[in-house]
Protein backbone atom coordinates (compact mmCIF):
# COMPACT_ATOMS: atom_id res chain seq x y z
CA UNK A 1 0.00 0.00 0.00
CA UNK A 2 1.05 3.50 -0.99
CA UNK A 3 2.56 5.16 2.27
CA UNK A 4 0.00 8.14 1.57
CA UNK A 5 -3.15 6.03 1.32
CA UNK A 6 -1.53 3.96 4.42
CA UNK A 7 -2.70 7.76 6.17
CA UNK A 8 -5.94 7.57 4.93
CA UNK A 9 -5.89 9.57 1.79
CA UNK A 10 -8.52 9.15 -0.93
CA UNK A 11 -7.42 7.38 -4.23
CA UNK A 12 -7.39 10.92 -6.12
CA UNK A 13 -5.40 12.56 -3.73
CA UNK A 14 -2.97 9.54 -4.13
CA UNK A 15 -2.85 10.08 -7.88
CA UNK A 16 -1.95 13.60 -7.39
CA UNK A 17 1.15 12.71 -4.74
CA UNK A 18 2.13 10.60 -6.88
CA UNK A 19 2.16 13.03 -9.79
CA UNK A 20 3.79 15.02 -7.83
CA UNK A 21 6.51 12.66 -6.80
CA UNK A 22 6.65 12.56 -3.29
CA UNK A 23 7.41 9.40 -2.29
CA UNK A 24 7.14 9.24 1.42
CA UNK A 25 4.94 11.28 3.68
CA UNK A 26 7.33 14.13 6.13
CA UNK A 27 6.90 13.90 9.60
CA UNK A 28 4.72 16.27 10.24
CA UNK A 29 2.30 15.02 7.38
CA UNK A 30 2.84 11.54 8.80
CA UNK A 31 1.64 12.76 12.27
CA UNK A 32 -0.82 15.50 11.16
CA UNK A 33 -2.61 13.98 8.48
CA UNK A 34 -4.55 10.97 10.10
CA UNK A 35 -5.79 13.42 12.96
CA UNK A 36 -7.09 15.76 10.76
CA UNK A 37 -9.02 13.50 8.51
CA UNK A 38 -11.31 12.94 11.55
CA UNK A 39 -12.29 16.52 10.90
CA UNK A 40 -13.50 17.52 14.97
CA UNK A 41 -10.09 17.52 16.59
CA UNK A 42 -8.57 20.59 16.81
CA UNK A 43 -4.63 20.73 16.14
CA UNK A 44 -1.52 22.37 16.88
CA UNK A 45 1.05 21.61 14.35
CA UNK A 46 4.53 22.97 15.58
CA UNK A 47 6.49 23.00 12.12
CA UNK A 48 8.51 25.38 10.26
CA UNK A 49 8.35 26.52 6.50
CA UNK A 50 9.59 23.70 4.26
CA UNK A 51 8.79 20.57 6.33
CA UNK A 52 5.61 19.83 4.07
CA UNK A 53 2.92 21.61 6.25
CA UNK A 54 1.17 22.54 3.42
CA UNK A 55 0.23 19.21 2.06
CA UNK A 56 -0.18 18.14 5.77
CA UNK A 57 -3.39 20.11 6.10
CA UNK A 58 -4.01 20.58 2.27
CA UNK A 59 -4.66 17.20 1.33
CA UNK A 60 -7.17 16.27 4.48
CA UNK A 61 -8.54 19.34 3.57
CA UNK A 62 -9.40 18.88 0.26
CA UNK A 63 -10.74 14.95 1.32
CA UNK A 64 -13.15 16.98 3.77
CA UNK A 65 -14.72 19.00 1.28
CA UNK A 66 -18.16 18.12 0.07
CA UNK A 67 -17.79 19.22 -3.26
CA UNK A 68 -21.77 19.30 -3.80
CA UNK A 69 -22.27 21.97 -1.47
CA UNK A 70 -21.20 25.74 -3.16
CA UNK A 71 -20.13 27.78 -0.09
CA UNK A 72 -16.85 28.30 2.00
CA UNK A 73 -16.41 25.01 4.21
CA UNK A 74 -12.85 26.13 4.89
CA UNK A 75 -11.19 28.99 5.72
CA UNK A 76 -6.75 29.18 5.68
CA UNK A 77 -5.64 32.28 6.97
CA UNK A 78 -1.66 33.16 6.20
CA UNK A 79 0.24 36.50 6.58
CA UNK A 80 0.66 37.65 3.49
CA UNK A 81 -0.17 37.69 -0.33
CA UNK A 82 3.17 35.77 -1.67
CA UNK A 83 2.44 32.60 0.96
CA UNK A 84 -1.59 33.27 -0.29
CA UNK A 85 -0.49 32.44 -3.67
CA UNK A 86 1.43 29.58 -2.94
CA UNK A 87 -0.69 28.01 -0.74
CA UNK A 88 -3.61 28.14 -3.32
CA UNK A 89 -1.08 26.99 -5.96
CA UNK A 90 -0.08 23.98 -3.89
CA UNK A 91 -3.79 22.95 -3.64
CA UNK A 92 -4.09 23.90 -7.04
CA UNK A 93 -2.16 20.50 -7.71
CA UNK A 94 -2.71 18.67 -5.10
CA UNK A 95 -6.75 18.98 -6.12
CA UNK A 96 -5.92 17.92 -9.80
CA UNK A 97 -8.19 14.79 -9.31
CA UNK A 98 -10.11 15.62 -7.24
CA UNK A 99 -13.33 17.05 -9.46
CA UNK A 100 -15.19 20.07 -8.79
CA UNK A 101 -13.54 21.50 -5.78
CA UNK A 102 -13.13 25.12 -6.30
CA UNK A 103 -10.32 27.48 -4.07
CA UNK A 104 -10.32 31.39 -3.73
CA UNK A 105 -7.16 33.39 -2.93
CA UNK A 106 -7.91 36.48 -1.13
CA UNK A 107 -5.07 38.71 -0.48
CA UNK A 108 -4.67 42.75 -0.26
CA UNK A 109 -3.08 44.99 -3.23
CA UNK A 110 -5.20 42.90 -6.00
CA UNK A 111 -8.83 44.25 -7.35
CA UNK A 112 -11.06 43.52 -4.77
CA UNK A 113 -14.08 43.54 -7.14
CA UNK A 114 -12.22 40.84 -9.07
CA UNK A 115 -12.06 38.71 -5.91
CA UNK A 116 -15.75 39.27 -4.88
CA UNK A 117 -16.92 37.90 -8.24
CA UNK A 118 -14.81 34.69 -7.67
CA UNK A 119 -16.58 34.21 -4.32
CA UNK A 120 -20.02 35.10 -5.59
CA UNK A 121 -19.12 31.90 -8.06
CA UNK A 122 -19.12 29.63 -4.80
CA UNK A 123 -15.74 27.96 -3.50
CA UNK A 124 -14.81 25.62 -0.80
CA UNK A 125 -11.88 27.00 0.22
CA UNK A 126 -11.08 30.50 0.83
CA UNK A 127 -7.25 31.03 1.47
CA UNK A 128 -7.05 34.89 2.77
CA UNK A 129 -4.49 37.25 4.31
CA UNK A 130 -6.27 39.18 7.48
CA UNK A 131 -6.78 42.22 6.65
CA UNK A 132 -8.30 41.61 3.09
CA UNK A 133 -10.78 38.82 4.67
CA UNK A 134 -11.95 41.67 7.35
CA UNK A 135 -12.92 43.76 4.26
CA UNK A 136 -14.67 41.42 2.69
CA UNK A 137 -16.89 40.16 5.70
CA UNK A 138 -17.16 44.00 6.37
CA UNK A 139 -18.91 44.16 2.64
CA UNK A 140 -20.50 40.79 3.18
CA UNK A 141 -19.05 38.98 0.64
CA UNK A 142 -17.99 36.38 2.22
CA UNK A 143 -20.00 33.98 4.33
CA UNK A 144 -18.36 32.29 6.88
CA UNK A 145 -21.42 30.35 8.78
CA UNK A 146 -20.94 27.45 7.07
CA UNK A 147 -17.00 27.19 7.43
CA UNK A 148 -16.20 23.58 9.43
CA UNK A 149 -12.31 24.16 9.00
CA UNK A 150 -10.03 27.06 9.99
CA UNK A 151 -6.63 27.27 9.47
CA UNK A 152 -4.22 29.20 10.71
CA UNK A 153 -0.52 29.16 9.05
CA UNK A 154 2.17 30.85 10.07
CA UNK A 155 0.37 32.03 13.35
CA UNK A 156 3.12 33.42 15.19
CA UNK A 157 4.03 35.51 12.00
CA UNK A 158 0.47 36.81 11.77
CA UNK A 159 0.74 37.83 15.33
CA UNK A 160 4.09 39.48 14.90
CA UNK A 161 2.73 41.40 11.79
CA UNK A 162 -0.21 42.74 14.43
CA UNK A 163 -3.23 40.80 13.37
CA UNK A 164 -4.04 39.59 16.66
CA UNK A 165 -7.35 41.25 16.43
CA UNK A 166 -8.28 40.19 13.01
CA UNK A 167 -7.65 36.84 14.10
CA UNK A 168 -9.55 36.75 17.10
CA UNK A 169 -12.66 38.03 14.97
CA UNK A 170 -11.65 35.35 12.39
CA UNK A 171 -12.36 32.97 15.33
CA UNK A 172 -15.64 34.60 17.09
CA UNK A 173 -17.23 34.45 13.74
CA UNK A 174 -17.00 30.92 12.37
CA UNK A 175 -19.86 30.16 14.40
CA UNK A 176 -19.80 26.59 13.36
CA UNK A 177 -16.19 25.95 13.03
CA UNK A 178 -16.07 21.93 13.78
CA UNK A 179 -12.47 22.02 14.13
CA UNK A 180 -9.41 24.44 14.25
CA UNK A 181 -5.74 23.69 12.75
CA UNK A 182 -3.04 26.18 13.53
CA UNK A 183 0.61 25.68 12.60
CA UNK A 184 2.97 27.84 13.65
CA UNK A 185 7.30 27.75 13.18
CA UNK A 186 7.26 29.09 17.41
CA UNK A 187 5.19 29.08 20.44
CA UNK A 188 5.42 32.35 21.75
CA UNK A 189 2.53 33.09 24.17
CA UNK A 190 0.19 35.36 22.11
CA UNK A 191 -0.05 32.03 20.03
CA UNK A 192 -0.40 29.42 23.31
CA UNK A 193 -3.32 32.21 24.19
CA UNK A 194 -4.94 31.69 20.89
CA UNK A 195 -4.91 27.95 21.54
CA UNK A 196 -6.31 28.38 24.56
CA UNK A 197 -9.23 30.86 23.82
CA UNK A 198 -10.50 28.97 20.86
CA UNK A 199 -9.64 25.42 20.58
CA UNK A 200 -10.93 22.89 22.21
CA UNK A 201 -8.36 19.82 23.68
CA UNK A 202 -5.99 20.48 20.49
CA UNK A 203 -3.66 17.68 19.95
CA UNK A 204 -0.18 19.16 19.64
CA UNK A 205 2.68 18.03 17.47
CA UNK A 206 6.17 18.86 17.02
CA UNK A 207 8.35 18.23 14.55
CA UNK A 208 11.94 18.62 15.66
CA UNK A 209 12.12 20.44 19.01
CA UNK A 210 10.13 23.06 20.13
CA UNK A 211 11.14 26.12 19.38
CA UNK A 212 14.06 24.47 17.52
CA UNK A 213 16.15 25.55 13.94
CA UNK A 214 16.21 23.08 11.20
CA UNK A 215 19.32 20.84 11.95
CA UNK A 216 20.09 20.89 8.41
CA UNK A 217 21.09 24.66 9.04
CA UNK A 218 24.83 25.50 10.20
CA UNK A 219 24.63 28.43 12.46
CA UNK A 220 27.81 30.57 11.76
CA UNK A 221 28.24 33.88 13.49
CA UNK A 222 31.43 36.75 12.95
CA UNK A 223 31.99 39.48 14.97
CA UNK A 224 33.52 42.35 12.86
CA UNK A 225 33.76 46.03 14.00
CA UNK A 226 30.67 48.24 12.82
CA UNK A 227 32.47 50.14 10.23
CA UNK A 228 33.46 47.01 8.38
CA UNK A 229 30.08 45.17 8.52
CA UNK A 230 29.71 45.71 4.34
CA UNK A 231 33.20 44.92 3.22
CA UNK A 232 32.60 41.63 5.72
CA UNK A 233 29.30 40.54 3.68
CA UNK A 234 31.13 41.06 0.54
CA UNK A 235 34.59 39.22 1.55
CA UNK A 236 31.86 36.07 2.76
CA UNK A 237 29.72 36.26 -0.79
CA UNK A 238 33.12 36.31 -2.71
CA UNK A 239 34.37 33.64 -0.57
CA UNK A 240 31.33 31.85 -1.54
CA UNK A 241 31.12 31.80 -5.56
CA UNK A 242 28.27 29.11 -5.92
CA UNK A 243 25.92 31.37 -2.96
CA UNK A 244 22.37 31.59 -3.46
CA UNK A 245 21.40 33.46 -1.08
CA UNK A 246 19.34 36.10 0.83
CA UNK A 247 20.59 38.73 2.98
CA UNK A 248 18.23 40.23 5.49
CA UNK A 249 18.72 43.80 7.06
CA UNK A 250 16.81 45.24 9.55
CA UNK A 251 15.62 48.24 8.05
CA UNK A 252 14.55 49.04 4.29
CA UNK A 253 16.67 51.71 4.00
CA UNK A 254 19.68 50.02 4.53
CA UNK A 255 18.65 47.34 2.20
CA UNK A 256 18.51 49.80 -0.52
CA UNK A 257 22.27 51.04 0.58
CA UNK A 258 23.94 47.51 0.58
CA UNK A 259 22.10 46.85 -2.59
CA UNK A 260 22.73 49.62 -4.42
CA UNK A 261 26.41 49.43 -3.25
CA UNK A 262 26.95 46.02 -4.45
CA UNK A 263 25.22 46.17 -7.67
CA UNK A 264 27.61 48.90 -8.17
CA UNK A 265 29.97 46.83 -7.46
CA UNK A 266 29.15 44.10 -9.82
CA UNK A 267 26.74 41.89 -7.96
CA UNK A 268 24.06 39.75 -9.10
CA UNK A 269 21.67 41.59 -6.38
CA UNK A 270 18.29 42.89 -5.80
CA UNK A 271 16.79 44.32 -3.08
CA UNK A 272 13.14 43.93 -1.80
CA UNK A 273 11.29 46.12 -0.10
CA UNK A 274 7.82 47.67 0.54
CA UNK A 275 8.96 50.55 -2.11
CA UNK A 276 8.29 47.89 -4.54
CA UNK A 277 4.90 48.14 -6.27
CA UNK A 278 3.67 44.79 -6.53
CA UNK A 279 4.70 44.06 -10.19
CA UNK A 280 8.41 45.29 -9.56
CA UNK A 281 8.25 42.76 -6.58
CA UNK A 282 7.13 40.03 -8.48
CA UNK A 283 9.70 40.03 -11.13
CA UNK A 284 12.97 40.43 -8.75
CA UNK A 285 10.99 37.09 -6.72
CA UNK A 286 10.79 35.82 -10.79
CA UNK A 287 14.70 35.76 -11.36
CA UNK A 288 15.65 34.82 -7.75
CA UNK A 289 12.97 31.80 -7.95
CA UNK A 290 14.47 30.53 -11.53
CA UNK A 291 17.99 31.23 -10.27
CA UNK A 292 18.64 33.93 -12.83
CA UNK A 293 19.17 36.19 -9.48
CA UNK A 294 22.28 35.28 -6.88
CA UNK A 295 21.47 37.11 -4.19
CA UNK A 296 18.41 39.21 -2.59
CA UNK A 297 18.30 41.57 0.05
CA UNK A 298 15.52 41.49 2.11
CA UNK A 299 13.97 43.28 5.01
CA UNK A 300 12.03 40.70 7.34
CA UNK A 301 8.43 42.24 6.38
CA UNK A 302 9.29 42.01 2.79
CA UNK A 303 10.71 38.93 2.78
CA UNK A 304 7.73 37.50 4.43
CA UNK A 305 6.30 34.11 2.77
CA UNK A 306 9.58 33.69 0.73
CA UNK A 307 9.51 30.13 0.05
CA UNK A 308 12.17 29.27 -2.51
CA UNK A 309 13.82 26.00 -2.80
CA UNK A 310 17.89 25.64 -2.82
CA UNK A 311 18.84 28.75 -0.85
CA UNK A 312 22.45 27.74 0.53
CA UNK A 313 22.89 30.76 2.56
CA UNK A 314 21.10 33.14 4.54
CA UNK A 315 22.79 36.55 5.82
CA UNK A 316 22.17 38.53 8.38
CA UNK A 317 23.27 41.65 8.03
CA UNK A 318 22.54 42.89 11.39
CA UNK A 319 21.00 40.56 13.74
CA UNK A 320 17.13 41.15 14.53
CA UNK A 321 15.68 42.46 16.82
CA UNK A 322 12.97 40.28 18.28
CA UNK A 323 15.47 36.86 18.31
CA UNK A 324 11.74 34.95 17.00
CA UNK A 325 12.86 36.78 13.76
CA UNK A 326 16.25 35.18 13.14
CA UNK A 327 14.12 31.18 13.22
CA UNK A 328 11.98 32.86 10.31
CA UNK A 329 15.15 34.33 8.62
CA UNK A 330 17.17 30.90 9.46
CA UNK A 331 14.51 28.63 8.27
CA UNK A 332 14.74 29.85 4.22
CA UNK A 333 17.30 27.66 4.35
CA UNK A 334 18.11 23.95 4.94
CA UNK A 335 14.83 22.50 3.28
CA UNK A 336 13.60 19.97 2.17
CA UNK A 337 16.65 17.42 3.34
CA UNK A 338 18.81 19.99 1.67
CA UNK A 339 21.81 21.97 4.18
CA UNK A 340 22.34 25.51 4.31
CA UNK A 341 23.98 28.16 6.21
CA UNK A 342 22.80 30.55 7.86
CA UNK A 343 25.86 33.76 8.70
CA UNK A 344 25.21 36.62 11.28
CA UNK A 345 27.36 39.52 10.97
CA UNK A 346 27.65 40.87 14.68
CA UNK A 347 28.86 43.69 16.63
CA UNK A 348 31.17 43.00 19.44
CA UNK A 349 28.17 44.62 21.51
CA UNK A 350 25.55 42.04 20.10
CA UNK A 351 27.77 39.13 20.70
CA UNK A 352 25.67 38.14 23.92
CA UNK A 353 22.99 37.67 21.53
CA UNK A 354 24.37 34.73 20.21
CA UNK A 355 24.34 32.88 23.42
CA UNK A 356 20.35 33.24 23.78
CA UNK A 357 19.85 32.50 20.25
CA UNK A 358 21.75 29.32 20.87
CA UNK A 359 19.40 29.10 24.11
CA UNK A 360 16.55 29.43 21.95
CA UNK A 361 17.13 27.06 18.89
CA UNK A 362 18.65 24.92 21.25
CA UNK A 363 21.79 24.41 18.55
CA UNK A 364 25.01 25.45 18.48
CA UNK A 365 26.11 28.15 16.84
CA UNK A 366 30.10 28.56 15.20
CA UNK A 367 32.23 31.27 15.34
CA UNK A 368 33.77 32.01 11.70
CA UNK A 369 36.53 34.29 10.86
CA UNK A 370 36.11 36.98 7.73
CA UNK A 371 38.48 35.15 5.29
CA UNK A 372 41.47 36.76 4.09
CA UNK A 373 42.03 38.61 0.87
CA UNK A 374 44.19 35.95 -0.14
CA UNK A 375 41.51 32.78 1.38
CA UNK A 376 38.87 34.83 -1.13
CA UNK A 377 41.10 35.11 -4.00
CA UNK A 378 42.43 31.25 -3.43
CA UNK A 379 38.46 30.49 -3.32
CA UNK A 380 37.82 32.20 -6.29
CA UNK A 381 40.96 30.49 -8.09
CA UNK A 382 39.88 27.29 -7.95
CA UNK A 383 35.90 27.24 -8.53
CA UNK A 384 37.14 28.79 -11.35
CA UNK A 385 39.28 26.27 -12.50
CA UNK A 386 36.78 23.63 -11.45
CA UNK A 387 34.50 25.13 -13.71
CA UNK A 388 36.60 25.06 -16.17
CA UNK A 389 37.78 21.16 -15.90
CA UNK A 390 34.00 21.15 -16.38
CA UNK A 391 33.22 22.70 -19.10
CA UNK A 392 31.51 20.92 -21.51
CA UNK A 393 33.17 20.38 -24.69
CA UNK A 394 30.70 17.42 -26.18
CA UNK A 395 29.23 19.87 -28.68
CA UNK A 396 30.23 22.36 -30.73
CA UNK A 397 32.64 22.03 -33.51
CA UNK A 398 35.89 22.42 -31.49
CA UNK A 399 37.96 20.20 -33.67
CA UNK A 400 38.05 22.36 -36.75
CA UNK A 401 39.92 24.78 -34.56
CA UNK A 402 42.05 22.33 -32.71
CA UNK A 403 44.89 22.31 -35.77
CA UNK A 404 45.06 25.98 -35.32
CA UNK A 405 45.40 25.91 -31.50
CA UNK A 406 47.83 23.56 -31.40
CA UNK A 407 50.25 25.44 -33.77
CA UNK A 408 49.63 28.99 -31.93
CA UNK A 409 50.00 27.49 -28.62
CA UNK A 410 52.85 24.65 -29.75
CA UNK A 411 55.78 26.75 -28.15
CA UNK A 412 53.74 27.09 -24.93
CA UNK A 413 53.86 25.34 -21.71
CA UNK A 414 50.32 23.83 -19.61
CA UNK A 415 51.54 26.40 -17.05
CA UNK A 416 51.83 29.20 -19.26
CA UNK A 417 48.68 28.78 -20.41
CA UNK A 418 47.42 28.09 -16.72
CA UNK A 419 48.46 31.08 -15.77
CA UNK A 420 47.15 33.07 -18.63
CA UNK A 421 43.66 32.13 -18.21
CA UNK A 422 44.03 33.01 -14.59
CA UNK A 423 45.64 36.56 -15.08
CA UNK A 424 42.83 36.93 -17.66
CA UNK A 425 40.30 36.13 -15.07
CA UNK A 426 41.78 37.30 -11.62
CA UNK A 427 43.32 40.29 -12.86
CA UNK A 428 41.16 42.34 -11.10
CA UNK A 429 40.13 40.31 -8.42
CA UNK A 430 43.95 39.80 -7.59
CA UNK A 431 43.91 43.73 -7.39
CA UNK A 432 41.35 44.52 -5.31
CA UNK A 433 42.35 42.03 -2.57
CA UNK A 434 46.13 42.81 -2.94
CA UNK A 435 46.05 44.72 0.06
CA UNK A 436 42.72 43.77 1.50
CA UNK A 437 42.84 44.29 5.59
CA UNK A 438 42.42 41.89 8.11
CA UNK A 439 38.41 42.80 8.94
CA UNK A 440 38.42 40.60 11.98
CA UNK A 441 40.91 43.09 13.71
CA UNK A 442 39.20 46.13 15.42
CA UNK A 443 42.18 48.23 15.20
CA UNK A 444 41.60 48.63 11.35
CA UNK A 445 39.62 51.87 10.81
CA UNK A 446 38.01 50.79 7.42
CA UNK A 447 39.22 54.25 5.81
CA UNK A 448 41.60 52.87 3.41
CA UNK A 449 39.09 50.43 1.72
CA UNK A 450 39.77 48.77 -1.36
CA UNK A 451 38.26 49.61 -4.21
CA UNK A 452 35.26 47.62 -5.33
CA UNK A 453 35.19 44.94 -7.61
CA UNK A 454 33.86 46.20 -10.91
CA UNK A 455 35.57 48.62 -12.66
CA UNK A 456 34.04 51.38 -10.66
CA UNK A 457 37.50 51.51 -8.63
CA UNK A 458 37.21 55.07 -6.92
CA UNK A 459 33.59 55.35 -5.62
CA UNK A 460 33.84 53.51 -2.29
CA UNK A 461 35.46 55.57 0.25
CA UNK A 462 33.32 58.13 -0.22
CA UNK A 463 29.96 56.12 0.64
CA UNK A 464 28.31 55.87 3.67
CA UNK A 465 29.74 53.42 6.61
CA UNK A 466 26.92 53.82 8.42
CA UNK A 467 24.75 51.05 8.25
CA UNK A 468 23.02 51.44 12.12
CA UNK A 469 21.21 54.05 11.45
CA UNK A 470 17.47 53.23 11.63
CA UNK A 471 15.03 55.28 10.13
CA UNK A 472 14.09 58.62 12.06
CA UNK A 473 11.95 60.92 9.28
CA UNK A 474 8.83 60.23 10.61
CA UNK A 475 6.30 62.83 10.71
CA UNK A 476 2.58 62.30 12.57
CA UNK A 477 -0.66 62.00 11.01
CA UNK A 478 -3.91 62.77 12.68
CA UNK A 479 -6.81 61.23 11.03
CA UNK A 480 -10.93 61.28 12.15
CA UNK A 481 -11.55 57.77 12.25
CA UNK A 482 -11.02 55.20 15.50
CA UNK A 483 -11.71 52.21 16.70
CA UNK A 484 -15.25 53.17 17.25
CA UNK A 485 -15.74 53.35 13.52
CA UNK A 486 -14.96 49.36 13.58
CA UNK A 487 -11.26 49.26 12.88
CA UNK A 488 -8.86 47.28 14.95
CA UNK A 489 -5.37 47.96 14.21
CA UNK A 490 -4.68 45.39 11.59
CA UNK A 491 -7.82 46.38 9.60
CA UNK A 492 -6.91 50.42 9.89
CA UNK A 493 -3.44 49.37 8.72
CA UNK A 494 -5.23 47.38 5.67
CA UNK A 495 -7.65 50.44 5.19
CA UNK A 496 -4.87 53.56 4.91
CA UNK A 497 -2.35 51.30 2.80
CA UNK A 498 -5.07 50.27 0.45
CA UNK A 499 -6.15 53.51 0.12
CA UNK A 500 -3.04 55.48 -0.46
CA UNK A 501 -1.14 52.55 -2.38
CA UNK A 502 1.23 52.96 0.02
CA UNK A 503 3.36 50.05 2.06
CA UNK A 504 3.50 49.24 5.65
CA UNK A 505 7.38 49.79 5.79
CA UNK A 506 6.67 53.70 4.93
CA UNK A 507 4.68 53.35 8.97
CA UNK A 508 6.26 53.77 12.42
CA UNK A 509 3.98 53.37 15.42
CA UNK A 510 0.28 53.86 15.09
CA UNK A 511 -2.24 54.99 17.84
CA UNK A 512 -5.72 54.38 17.62
CA UNK A 513 -8.55 55.62 20.14
CA UNK A 514 -11.89 55.76 19.85
CA UNK A 515 -12.71 58.55 16.90
CA UNK A 516 -9.18 59.15 15.90
CA UNK A 517 -5.85 57.95 15.42
CA UNK A 518 -2.25 59.22 15.07
CA UNK A 519 -0.32 57.61 12.66
CA UNK A 520 3.55 57.94 12.16
CA UNK A 521 5.01 58.04 8.54
CA UNK A 522 8.13 58.36 6.73
CA UNK A 523 7.92 62.06 6.31
CA UNK A 524 8.58 61.55 2.73
CA UNK A 525 5.10 59.47 2.00
CA UNK A 526 3.02 61.78 4.41
CA UNK A 527 2.05 64.37 1.42
CA UNK A 528 1.15 60.98 -0.62
CA UNK A 529 -0.94 59.71 1.76
CA UNK A 530 -2.83 62.72 2.97
CA UNK A 531 -4.06 63.58 -0.83
CA UNK A 532 -4.97 59.69 -0.96
CA UNK A 533 -7.23 60.03 2.34
CA UNK A 534 -8.02 63.55 3.26
CA UNK A 535 -11.38 64.49 1.82
CA UNK A 536 -12.47 60.92 1.41
CA UNK A 537 -16.17 59.79 2.12
CA UNK A 538 -16.55 56.96 4.77
CA UNK A 539 -19.55 56.25 6.59
CA UNK A 540 -21.08 58.99 5.04
CA UNK A 541 -18.90 61.17 6.75
CA UNK A 542 -16.00 62.93 5.53
CA UNK A 543 -12.40 61.54 6.33
CA UNK A 544 -9.80 64.19 7.52
CA UNK A 545 -6.06 63.52 7.85
CA UNK A 546 -3.65 66.17 8.45
CA UNK A 547 -0.19 66.45 9.88
CA UNK A 548 -0.57 66.37 13.74
CA UNK A 549 0.44 69.97 14.78
CA UNK A 550 4.12 69.04 16.50
CA UNK A 551 3.05 65.56 16.61
CA UNK A 552 1.07 65.82 20.32
CA UNK A 553 -1.95 67.87 19.99
CA UNK A 554 -5.03 66.20 19.44
CA UNK A 555 -6.87 68.23 17.29
CA UNK A 556 -10.73 68.49 18.54
CA UNK A 557 -12.83 66.11 16.70
CA UNK A 558 -16.13 65.32 18.48
CA UNK A 559 -18.06 66.42 14.92
CA UNK A 560 -17.96 63.22 13.21
CA UNK A 561 -20.35 61.66 16.15
CA UNK A 562 -24.24 61.97 14.65
CA UNK A 563 -22.26 60.97 11.15
CA UNK A 564 -21.08 57.62 12.59
CA UNK A 565 -24.04 56.92 14.64
CA UNK A 566 -26.05 56.74 11.04
CA UNK A 567 -23.06 55.16 9.58
CA UNK A 568 -23.66 51.81 7.80
CA UNK A 569 -24.18 49.34 10.14
CA UNK A 570 -21.10 47.19 10.05
CA UNK A 571 -20.18 43.95 11.26
CA UNK A 572 -17.58 44.57 13.86
CA UNK A 573 -20.88 45.66 15.99
CA UNK A 574 -21.51 41.98 15.99
CA UNK A 575 -18.15 41.59 17.91
CA UNK A 576 -18.37 41.44 21.63
CA UNK A 577 -21.95 39.99 20.83
CA UNK A 578 -20.79 37.11 19.38
CA UNK A 579 -18.84 34.90 21.36
CA UNK A 580 -16.84 31.61 20.37
CA UNK A 581 -18.97 28.62 19.78
P1 LIG B 1 6.02 23.51 2.84
O1 LIG B 1 6.59 23.21 4.19
O2 LIG B 1 4.59 23.24 2.75
O3 LIG B 1 6.41 24.91 2.40
O4 LIG B 1 6.71 22.49 1.77
C1 LIG B 1 8.06 22.53 1.39
C2 LIG B 1 8.36 21.80 0.10
O5 LIG B 1 8.33 20.39 0.29
C3 LIG B 1 7.37 22.09 -1.00
O6 LIG B 1 8.12 22.42 -2.17
C4 LIG B 1 6.59 20.80 -1.21
O7 LIG B 1 6.22 20.61 -2.55
C5 LIG B 1 7.59 19.74 -0.77
N1 LIG B 1 6.94 18.55 -0.18
C6 LIG B 1 5.84 18.50 0.60
N2 LIG B 1 5.58 17.22 0.97
C7 LIG B 1 6.53 16.45 0.43
C8 LIG B 1 6.80 15.04 0.45
N3 LIG B 1 6.04 14.20 1.13
N4 LIG B 1 7.87 14.59 -0.23
C9 LIG B 1 8.65 15.45 -0.92
N5 LIG B 1 8.47 16.78 -0.99
C10 LIG B 1 7.42 17.28 -0.32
Amino acid sequence: MNAFEALGLNEQLVQAITDLGFETPTAIQEKAIPVLLSGTTDFIGLAQTGTGKTAAFGFPLLQLIDATQRHPQALIVCPTRELCLQITNDLETYKKHSKNIHTEAVYGGASIMMQIRNLKKGVHIVVATPGRLIDLIERKAIDLQKVKYVVLDEADEMLNMGFRDDIDFVLKNTINRESTWLFSATMPPEVRAISRNYMDNPKEVTVGKKNSGNVNIDHQFTVVPAQHRYESLKRFIDFNPGMYGIIFTRTKADAQEVSERLSKAGYDIEALHGDLTQQQRDKVMGRFRSKNLQLLIATDVAARGIDVDGITHVINFELPDDMEVYTHRSGRTGRAGKTGICLSICHSRESYKIKSLERMINAQFHKVDVPSGKEVCRKQFFHFMDKLMQADVSHGDYETYMPDLMEKFKDISKEEVLQRVAALEFSHFLKYYEHADDLNRADIRGERRPAERSGDMNGSRKERTDYNRRDSGYTRLFINLGTKDGFYKASFLQFILDESDLKKEVLGKIDMRDMNSWIEIDKAEAGKMISAIDGKRYNNRTVRMNEADGGFKRPNDEGGRSDRAEGRKRIYATKEKRSFR
